[in-house]
């Protein structure tokens, strides 16, 4: 029997399955979205957050280390009474500091102080893989941070328009709380949005950001300092490594470095500073009060159409959790992730590689040549899963004391966090190391370092549990595993080889092949509405080829089983998309995620495949049809 207005599987796959869950689904007010991710993110974080209120208690311990720096800095957290009492009063040095630079020379010769006392600077720097060579590290230079959340937002005047008015609004708020007049107030405020209005105009996209291959642009750094002057990066690097400062500097984004003398010069050397000074403040903010947090996270949570703030207890855990992931991340690893379900994951993984193989080898748009480095790539390929061995030693490097201050202690981790990031510099590369802490919900492939992770938040239900079906597994943690493992050869990953260096293993020919196939991903997707908005199938085609290719993989391997239960593999996949999201932060997605909505994401892809019309007896009359000649397979 079914109801009249009911959703059918063949019309609309994530409505189907999901309709009933969206109905019953509840965003919590401090979040501006809940979904298959958020919901384990929710439990992960009720289960810590129990757990650290024991170790408070003394009810339990942990037998990673670091874990007890971790609960310290949890109760200087939990102690809002200090905190309020301080407001922004631990911050007044540093900013009066800043206030009272006269010239650029005097900040010239401040400047390191300045960087790892974490004052903003018109760069962002960072110590990452060298690509020429991964087992080394290069200097990297990035642009500095924007008010808005993406460059092409500035063309949006209706949304500038907005966005601006939350900011002014949440900084009018928190400048109240600094040692400004009410007359300096309005200047550094108007200030910092004049010198945001030049940097903006020459930073990248967020779609420029993801394409890896032009953000790598070698230069000597005598050539970048004199493009950049007068901000004295030579100075910086010199005082900073001394006779190992680098001579040679990556660059990502060359347009902000040719054109930085409009940026930063005599004129407007006083902006510059209202606008660190401002910024400052926002860098900072959460080593200060609850209330301050609270205001100053109020601008993203208006974008993001978020009402309340998170209490005092989890915003403690969150800024905990923030500044010891790597510790944190273990200890729920072991106590909640079991060596059973990791050895079977682990084995789903080479299962799925061992596909790709096969796949690649009947592959018939790649040349020989091609397809022998693509086969190198995946043999080599190493996997992260569950949690890692230990932790970065850095965090055993200092420790908390019960006297000192909440702001003092979080001022400590930064400045050591920092010196770290710059040291690493001279160091051979980690290739243990994770990009991610165990107790994320989320999967990454690291084309540095050609492997994939996989922690153990993401490995729950319903993306995987031993318990559940293979099938499912397969709809669900499967395709992201297969997702992942696509993008050692997409767009991104055709310019790094096995080893994460920069090389272009394609030969010409291929590339030309496959960029005519991933055009045929873009028309597919481009101009698709999803609330009142177009798709743009340019910005989001290396995850589409991701999805795509992740679906190819484990149907194929879904062919070996006896019996294959197919309606329980789309349907898991179907659940694993589930997501309710506030209206505007679903239309902010559209702007600055490289991901397309999930609710596209269950229902485009199986339309590609076969084994789609079959499992659900899909006719040409249903809505998710597609025409044979219009479905696309790449990997
Ligand atoms: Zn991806």
């Amino acid at each position: 029997m079914s109801k009249k207005n009911e959703v059918r599987i063949q019309d609309d796959l994530y409505q189907a399955i999901n309709a009933e869950w969206i109905k019953g689904a509840k965003i919590p007010s401090d979040m501006p979205v809940t979904g298959s991710f958020m919901e384990i993110d929710r439990s992960i974080e009720e289960t810590l957050m129990a757990d650290f209120d024991a170790f408070l208690k003394g009810k339990k311990s942990s037998d990673v280390p670091a874990m007890a720096d971790a609960v310290r800095l949890y109760k200087k957290a939990l102690d809002n009474g200090a905190r309020e009492n301080a407001g922004m009063k631990p911050l007044f040095p540093l900013l009066d500091k800043i206030k009272a630079i006269k010239s650029i020379d005097e900040y010239n010769a401040n400047c390191k102080d300045l960087l790892f006392d974490r004052v903003a600077m018109p760069f962002t720097f960072d110590v990452i893989e060298d690509v020429t060579d991964t087992s080394k590290r290069a200097f990297m230079i990035f642009d500095p941070q924007t008010i808005l959340p993406d460059k092409t937002l500035y063309d949006n005047t209706a949304a500038k328009t907005m966005m601006m008015l939350f900011f002014k609004k949440m900084m009018k708020k928190l400048l109240k709380f600094s040692p400004l007049d009410k007359a300096e107030q309005k200047k550094y405020l108007e200030d910092t949005i004049a010198f945001d209005e030049l940097i903006s105009k020459k930073v990248l996209s967020r779609a420029e950001m993801s394409d890896f291959v032009k953000l790598f642009n070698p230069m000597s750094l005598a050539e970048v300092a004199e493009k950049v002057l007068p901000y004295d990066l030579k100075g910086l690097l010199n005082k900073i490594y001394g006779d190992k400062t680098p001579q040679e500097v990556n660059v990502t984004n060359p347009t902000i470095i040719n054109g930085f003398h409009e940026i930063l010069n005599e004129n407007t050397f006083e902006i510059f500073l209202h606008w660190t000074y401002v910024w400052t403040i926002l860098k900072n903010a959460e080593a200060l009060s609850k209330k301050i947090i609270d205001v100053a996270n109020s601008y993203t949570n208006a974008i993001a159409g978020v009402k309340k703030n998170p209490d005092l207890k989890k915003q403690a855990y969150r800024l905990v959790t923030a500044l010891y992931d790597q510790p944190i991340g273990i200890y729920y690893g072991r106590m909640y992730f079991g060596e059973e379900a990791k050895a079977d994951v682990i084995k789903l993984v080479h299962t799925i590689i061992d596909t790709y193989k096969l796949r690649m080898q009947k592959n018939t748009f790649l040349s020989e040549a091609t397809k022998e480095r693509a086969l190198l790539k995946l043999s080599t390929m190493k996997v992260k899963m569950g949690y890692p061995d230990h932790y970065d030693e850095l965090f055993d490097t200092l420790k908390l004391t019960d006297e000192e201050s909440y702001f003092d202690a979080v001022k400590k981790i930064w400045r050591r966090n920092a010196e770290d990031k710059f040291e690493r510099l001279l160091k051979p590369t980690d290739f243990t190391e994770w990009g991610m802490p165990a107790h994320m919900i989320n999967a990454m492939y690291d084309p540095f370092k050609n492997d994939i992770t996989f922690p153990a938040g993401i490995l729950q239900k319903p993306f995987y549990d031993l318990h559940q079906k293979y099938e499912e597994n397969l709809g669900g943690i499967g395709i992201i595993i297969g997702h992942e493992i696509s993008h050692a050869f997409d767009t991104n990953g055709s310019h790094f080889d096995e080893n994460g260096c920069k090389r272009d293993w394609w030969q010409e020919e291929d590339f030309k092949k496959f960029e005519a196939l991933a055009k045929n991903m873009v028309e597919q997707w481009d101009g698709v509405e999803y609330h009142g908005v177009k798709i743009r199938g340019d910005f989001v085609v290396g995850e589409n080829i991701a999805d795509n290719g992740g679906m190819a993989v484990t149907i194929d391997i879904m062919h070996t089983l006896d019996n294959p239960d197919f309606k329980a593999y789309f349907i898991n996949d179907a659940k694993v998309w589930r997501q309710k999201a506030k209206e505007s932060y679903t239309k902010l997605l559209l702007t600055i995620d490289e991901h397309s909505p999930a609710e596209l994401r269950t229902n485009i892809p199986p339309r590609n495949f076969k084994e789609w019309y079959e499992a659900f007896d899909v006719k040409e009359t249903d809505k998710m049809y597609l025409a044979e000649d219009k479905r696309i397979n790449i990997w």
